[in-house]
Order: structure tokens, then C-alpha cells, then sequence
């Protein structure tokens, strides 16, 4: 099984952190983090559709101007999602620059910025054309948790204690729909775009009693047609597995009641990208910054019962420790004597 979702940091764990998330099948990608975005090419820029900031210290958000730049002149829609006074912060950035001539593009780029507070969502509209003042009409919906969610998969978010608050996001994929070409050669079918409407149909849970038509096309012209009964082609051709979860957590304080969220938030994740920012030697340090430990990180990865973790964000002063830092969270995510608390 080879699973929807690659997400890899956009930088290596010194330097800005950011989780950039390609979906296999389509030409889309989420982003986690605004930070520096060299590492990513202007390609996968582009394939971004939504980008989920935790909160806008720099190392966060400054990567806004480099999406910004590479959007600009194209037809997208841009969803951006921070927490409360991100529209502040956005509407700072775009107040940067002079837009005296972005009426003439023949292209229109369109903003969608949700500011998240602890129960509400507000989202206010920026277009290219209108050099990006905020549309008069805000949007105002109730915050339950909930940030994105699609027919096959869902961005949840929680609130951790950063001095400021900070957001933590979670991905999760409703379940996997795996195509078995035996199952297709049987019925002498053949890979195409319609199976990505037949995806499509599974993850919106369509009846499976309803129609479910198979087209093949040449040229944009329709050469076959067939009819199926859609829970019949899904058991001959489908095999439905657990979706991934990919959990990323960071600049949060080592308090017990962000421990208990971070564990909430990651709880069975598939994997877990998480700050390690101090060496647990500098627990004193990490509590004046309001960060985590590499020992705390393994340790939340461990009682969230995490299948894989990748740790980032360390501090600049443990250059060449790295070994360090992955070793203190390993013996703590091994519950290993030298790790425990
Ligand atoms: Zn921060
Ligand atoms: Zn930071």
C-alpha cells in the first residue's frame, strides 16, 4: 500500500520549520508553517492549496512573501489559516508592498484567510485585483476543532501554550483506497481518470446500491461507456485500508496541560513531526522559551503511541549535537532507563 500523503520539513532541523505535504494523485500539497521556503522548488510551491500556520514568530511566517511572490500574476485561490490577529499579521505583510498595477493582470489571485479563535473562525477575502484589501464582509462560522475537511480527509487543529498561543494541526485521512488490477483486468477495465471519480465516490460514501458509470475517453472524446453498480466495482476492484494520520506539534511550552493536548493531538499518528529544541540537561532554558525538550518530545511521542516521529527546530547552540537530541528522545520514546522521567 503506498500512502496518500509524503510529507517531508522544508528545511533540515536547525533552520525554519515547516511540514510540506504532497498528495500522491493529484498535483496538491498542504503546508504546515510558513517558515523559510528555499528548500521547496517553485513546482511544489504551486501545488499548494492550503498553508496552516501555528503562529507568526518569524522562524513561522516569514515564508509568506516567498508564496506570495510565486502566486502572484496566476487564477489561484490561496487558503492561508492562523491563529487570532493573523489577519493583523497578513494584512501587515501585504501592506509591505504597492500594488498599483496588479488591476492590469489578466490573472486573479484570491486570499481566503481564516483567523482562528478558541470558539469561532472568522475568514475575510483579499483579491490580487483589489490590491488585496479585505473584502467589506467578514465570515463568521463556530470553531469546533475542525479546520479543513474534504470527502477524504480532514486538518484538525488544537491550542498549546507558547506564551502566545500556538496552534498544533493534524491530518487525517478518512481511510486508503487501494486499486487492485487483477480486480481490473478481470472486468477488463483499464487505469484512468475515471478512477479518480471512483475514489472520489467512495470517500463521499455514495450509496454503494447507486450507479457508477465507467468512461474511457481518446481525446477528450468519449469511446466507452459502461454502467456498474458502485459497491459491486468497489468489491472487485478496491481494497479499503485505515488512512494515514500525520500529526505536527511545535513551539509549545513543557507544561503538564500541553502534554495532555500534544498526546490528544498525535494520539495513533502514523507520524508525528515534533520540536525538540533543547537538550533536556537545558530544561531551564527550554521553560524561559517556552519550548520542548528532546526528552518531552519522545515522551509525548511514546504515550500518543506514534508510529514514526521526526524531530526539528533545534536551537542553534547544540550545532553538531544532533546525535544528541535524537538519542535523548529515543531512549525516552523507548521508555529506556536513561530516558525515563
Ligand atoms: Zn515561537
Ligand atoms: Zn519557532
Amino acid at each position: 500500500m503506498r500512502p496518500s500523503f509524503h510529507p517531508r520539513l522544508t528545511n533540515d532541523p536547525f533552520s525554519d520549520p515547516g511540514l510540506f505535504i504532497p498528495f500522491l494523485f493529484e498535483k496538491r500539497a498542504l503546508l504546515f508553517d510558513l517558515g523559510e521556503l528555499r528548500g521547496l522548488s517553485p513546482r511544489d510551491l504551486l501545488k499548494v492549496t492550503h498553508v496552516f500556520v501555528t503562529h507568526t514568530h518569524m522562524d513561522h511566517f516569514i515564508g509568506f512573501d516567498t508564496l506570495l511572490r510565486i502566486f502572484l500574476g496566476r487564477d489561484k485561490e490561496l487558503h492561508l489559516f492562523g491563529p487570532e490577529g493573523f489577519f493583523r499579521h497578513v494584512e501587515g505583510k501585504l501592506a509591505g508592498y504597492t500594488w498599483n498595477l496588479v488591476h492590469e493582470y489578466h490573472t486573479d489571485l484570491t486570499l481566503k484567510v481564516t483567523e482562528i479563535h478558541p470558539d469561532k473562525a472568522l475568514t475575510r477575502v483579499y483579491v490580487c485585483k483589489d490590491r488585496f484589501r479585505s473584502r467589506a464582509n467578514q465570515v463568521e462560522e463556530v470553531f469546533t476543532g475542525i479546520l479543513l475537511r474534504e470527502p477524504s480527509f480532514l486538518v484538525e487543529a488544537a491550542w498549546f501554550d507558547h506564551r502566545i498561543p500556538c496552534l498544533g494541526f493534524s491530518l487525517k485521512e478518512n481511510f486508503y483506497v487501494n486499486i487492485n488490477k487483477q480486480g481490473l483486468n478481470e472486468l477488463g477495465l483499464f487505469v484512468g481518470p475515471w478512477l479518480t471519480q471512483f475514489k472520489k465516490a467512495l470517500y463521499e460514501e455514495r450509496d454503494p446500491k447507486s450507479e457508477f458509470i465507467f468512461t474511457c475517453e481518446k481525446e477528450r472524446t468519449i469511446i466507452e461507456e459502461r454502467k456498474f453498480i458502485l459497491g459491486e466495482l468497489a468489491q472487485k476492484i478496491a481494497t479499503v485500508s485505515p488512512g494515514q494520520k500525520i500529526t505536527y506539534i511545535t513551539d509549545i511550552a513543557g507544561t503538564p496541560k500541553n502534554f495532555e493536548k500534544a498526546i490528544k493531538l498525535a494520539k495513533h499518528s502514523d507520524h508525528l513531526f515534533i520540536e525538540a529544541a533543547f537538550l533536556d540537561c537545558d530544561r531551564d532554558a527550554a521553560r524561559k522559551k517556552f519550548h520542548l525538550t528532546a526528552k518531552e518530545a519522545g515522551e509525548i511521542a511514546r504515550l500518543a503511541r506514534v508510529k514514526h516521529y521526526t524531530l526539528f527546530h533545534f536551537s542553534p547552540r547544540y550545532d553538531h549535537m544532533a546525535q544528541d537530541i535524537e538519542k535523548e528522545a529515543e531512549e525516552a520514546f523507548q521508555n529506556r532507563p536513561g530516558g525515563k522521567p
